[in-house]
């Protein structure tokens, strides 16, 4: 299927709508999940217009999952997870919401649940409060 560059990620991408960023290069960008299943749950997507990973590039797939380990290890460290969780959907029938490829980065603790997926709206300062945290652990 065609891209669709209404998409809210692609908006994300051309500064149209606002994220809570966490770190940006010339490949990719990661910023806060808005209704995150965890706190400090972080997304990771490709510049690159591909709408689930049978799109992308090979190079783009090996830049998004090296950038993936790298984000997910300043994840860890600044949340101070016991553990990650990394989820990746393709295709609406898989439960893919936003048609742009994106790594879902999710700490875990034992005995705390992940919370329903598209489920409330976080606040903007608590979202801030954790990409701070992140960025830290970034050096
Ligand atoms: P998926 O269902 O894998 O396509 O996940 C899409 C994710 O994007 C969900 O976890 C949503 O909470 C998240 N999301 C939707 N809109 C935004 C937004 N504007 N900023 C940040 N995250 C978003």
């Amino acid at each position: 299927m065609a891209y669709d560059s209404g998409n809210i990620f692609a908006k994300i991408l051309r500064g149209e709508i606002p994220s809570v960023k966490v770190y940006e290069d010339e490949h990719a960008l990661a910023f806060m999940d808005v209704m995150p299943q965890a706190d400090g749950h972080t997304l990771v997507i490709p510049k690159e217009n591909a709408e689930t990973i049978f799109d992308l590039s090979p190079e783009g797939a090996a830049h998004l999952i090296q950038l993936t380990q790298k984000i997910a290890r300043a994840v860890k460290a600044g949340m101070a997870a016991e553990g990650i969780t990394l989820m990746q959907f393709n295709g609406a029938a898989a439960g893919q919401t936003v048609p742009h490829i994106h790594f879902h980065i999710l700490p875990r603790w034992e005995g705390v649940a992940l919370r329903r997926h598209g489920g409330g709206m976080e606040n903007a300062d608590k979202l801030k409060g954790f990409a701070d945290r992140i960025q830290a652990a970034l050096g």
